[in-house]
C-alpha cells in the first residue's frame, strides 16, 4: 500500500485514509505521495478510457487502499450528474493548441473537479478508520475554493465546514455565491486581510493549544484546501483526459509530448500536472503562469522564493497569493524527501520571508517547469484578442495562462509542441472584467454584466448564476485577524453540540 509522507518529518508515513482525513500532518507538513514514478501507467491502455474510467484508474493507483470497486462508486457519485458536460472537462482546439475547460461543475470553478469528489473520499476514509468524531473542515479561500467546498460538503454527514475569505479581493459574484450558501453544516466568514491571512490562520489552527484541546475524541480537523492530498489527486485526471482528446482528433500521436500552461496560485493544479508526468504522461514543459503577484515566476528563474513584496489585488483574485503551499511538496520530492531541509526552508520563509533552494533543486525545477507572468493590461488585451481571433471568451485567470503560452512560444519559435491552456473559471464569474475587455464597457452591477455576456459566450448562463442575485444573504459576518482563532474555537464547540 502506498504511503503518504509528511514533508516536515519523513519518518511520519500514513495511509491514504489518514492523509485524507487529517488534511495536514500534525507536524505542519504536507502529506506527499512518494515514488510515484514507480507506478507508471500505460498511455496506450488509457487511451480509450472516458473521464470516469480514467478517474477510477488514476485515483485508485494513488489511493490504493481503496478497492477499484469503491473508487468506481465514489467517482460515479462525484461525476455522475453534477457537470454540464458529459465528458466533464471539454477540450476546445484553438489553432494548433487547445484550451481545456475545467469549469463545467456546480459553481463555475475548476475547483469543482476536486471538490465534488473530496467529500466522498473523506467520508469513505472516515468509515474505513472507524472514527466517530465529527469532521470539521477549515477552508481558506481566495474566492473559488470557498464556494466549491461549501457546495461539496453541504449537508454531508459527520462534516462541518467553515470558510474564511478576504473581505476585499474576491469578485462580487464570488462573494455573493458564498454568502448565499444554504446547508445546516456551513459557515462563511469574511476576514479583514488578504488570502495569505486566511491561509495562515487555517494552518496555525492545527498548532493552536486551545484548538488542540477542543479536538478531543469528539471532533477532528480537516482541510478542503489543496494542502489536502485528496484535493490534488483528482486533478491529475484531466491532464490525461486532455491528452486522450488530442490523440482522438489526431492532433498528436501516442507518446508525443504536450506542454501545459497553468494559471497558478497555490501551486496545486500545476503540481497535479507534475504528478501526471510522473505517472507517465508525456508532458514537455509545465508553464507556470502568474499574474502581477509573480513570486513563482521569480522563483523558477532564480531559485529564490521571496514573499517580501507588495501584495497586488488583480482581476484574477484566485491567483493573488504570495505563499504557494504546494510548492513545499515539489521541493520535498526534488530534495530526495529531505524533510529537515524543507523544514529549514519553511522556517526561513516564516521568519525572513524568503529562502533559496540548493542547486540540484534549481536544476530539477528548470527541467520540468518554466514561469511567466502577465500584467493587468495584458490580461485585458488577451481576453480581447482571443475573442476577436477565435470567438472564445476567456476569464481573467485563463487569460493569464493563455498569455504565458504566447510568451513561451515567442521565446521558443522552433518549438512546435502542442500546448494546452488550462481554463479554470467560467467567464461569467468575472463578467465585469470580461465585458470591459470584449465590449469596451461594463455595467455597474454584475447581474447586468452576466446578462450582457450571454451575447458573447458560447455557453449559456447557468442557473446558479442567473438566480444568484435573487437569493437571500445568509452569511454576512466580518471579523478581524485577531478574532480568527476564536471563531474557529466557537465553530468546533458548535460541532460538538456545546453551547458557544
Ligand atoms: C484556485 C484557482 C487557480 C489557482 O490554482 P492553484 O491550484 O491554487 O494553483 C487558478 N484559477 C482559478 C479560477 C482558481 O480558482
Amino acid at each position: 500500500m502506498r504511503k503518504f509522507v509528511s514533508s516536515k518529518d519523513r519518518t511520519r508515513a500514513v495511509n491514504a485514509f489518514t492523509a485524507i482525513t487529517q488534511g495536514l500532518s500534525p507536524d505542519g507538513g504536507l502529506y506527499t505521495p512518494v515514488n510515484l514514478k514507480e507506478s507508471t501507467l500505460s498511455i496506450k491502455e488509457l487511451e480509450k478510457l472516458d473521464y470516469k474510467q480514467l478517474a477510477t484508474t488514476i485515483i485508485s493507483t494513488i489511493f490504493d487502499d481503496f478497492t477499484l470497486e469503491e473508487t468506481k462508486e465514489i467517482v460515479e457519485k462525484a461525476y455522475g450528474h453534477t457537470f454540464m458536460a458529459d465528458d466533464i472537462t471539454p477540450l476546445e482546439k484553438v489553432g494548433k493548441d487547445a484550451v481545456l475547460k475545467l469549469y463545467y461543475g456546480p459553481t463555475g470553478a475548476f475547483k469543482d473537479v476536486a471538490l465534488t469528489i473530496l467529500p466522498h473520499l473523506l467520508v469513505a476514509s472516515y468509515k474505513k478508520l472507524h472514527l466517530n468524531q465529527e469532521i470539521c473542515i477549515l477552508t481558506a479561500t481566495s474566492g473559488d475554493t470557498g464556494k466549491a467546498a461549501l457546495e461539496g460538503f453541504k449537508d454531508v454527514e459527520h462534516t462541518h465546514i467553515l470558510v474564511f475569505y478576504p473581505e476585499i479581493g474576491v469578485s462580487k459574484t464570488q462573494k455573493r455565491q458564498m454568502q448565499t450558501t444554504t446547508g445546516s453544516n456551513t459557515k462563511v466568514v469574511a476576514m479583514q486581510g488578504d488570502f495569505d491571512t486566511c491561509q495562515s490562520l487555517v494552518k496555525a489552527a492545527y498548532q493552536d493549544p486551545a484548538v488542540k484541546e477542543l479536538c478531543s475524541d469528539q471532533v477532528v480537523l480537516s482541510s478542503a484546501n489543496s494542502i489536502n492530498i485528496g484535493r490534488l489527486v483528482p486533478q491529475i485526471v484531466y491532464y490525461f483526459k486532455a491528452y486522450n482528446d488530442l490523440l482522438a482528433d489526431g492532433t498528436i500521436t501516442c507518446g508525443e509530448q504536450v506542454h501545459f500552461s497553468v494559471p497558478t496560485g497555490n501551486f496545486g493544479d500545476i503540481l497535479a500536472g507534475y504528478y501526471a508526468k510522473c505517472l507517465g504522461l508525456p508532458i514537455g514543459k509545465l508553464i507556470c503562469a502568474s499574474n502581477s503577484n509573480h513570486v513563482l515566476t521569480d522563483f523558477i528563474a532564480t531559485g529564490v522564493y521571496d514573499r517580501n513584496r507588495t501584495f497586488l489585488p488583480t482581476t484574477s483574485p484566485s491567483m493573488d497569493i504570495l505563499v504557494s503551499s504546494n510548492l513545499e511538496r515539489l521541493l520535498f520530492e526534488f530534495s530526495g524527501y529531505d524533510s529537515d531541509l524543507i523544514k529549514s526552508y519553511m522556517q526561513d520563509l516564516n521568519t525572513r520571508g524568503r529562502y533559496e533552494v540548493k542547486d540540484s533543486i534549481k536544476k530539477e525545477i528548470k527541467h520540468h517547469f518554466c514561469g511567466y507572468y502577465t500584467k493587468e493590461e495584458d490580461v485585458i488585451k488577451t481576453i480581447q484578442s482571443v475573442y476577436h481571433d477565435h470567438h472564445l471568451v476567456l476569464d481573467p485567470h485563463t487569460a493569464v495562462a493563455y498569455h504565458a503560452k504566447l510568451q513561451y512560444q515567442k521565446e521558443h519559435p522552433k518549438d512546435a509542441t502542442v500546448c494546452v491552456v488550462l481554463s479554470t473559471a467560467s467567464p461569467y464569474k468575472f463578467s465585469s472584467t470580461v465585458m470591459k475587455s470584449i465590449a469596451g464597457k461594463e455595467f455597474e452591477n454584475d447581474r447586468d454584466n452576466m446578462e450582457a455576456l450571454t451575447g458573447y459566450c458560447s455557453e449559456t448562463l447557468p442557473d446558479y448564476f442567473s438566480n444568484l442575485y435573487d437569493l437571500p444573504l445568509l452569511h454576512t459576518e466580518v471579523i478581524t485577524k485577531e478574532l480568527g482563532m476564536k471563531t474557529i474555537a466557537a465553530f468546533l464547540s458548535e460541532a460538538k453540540g456545546e453551547p458557544v
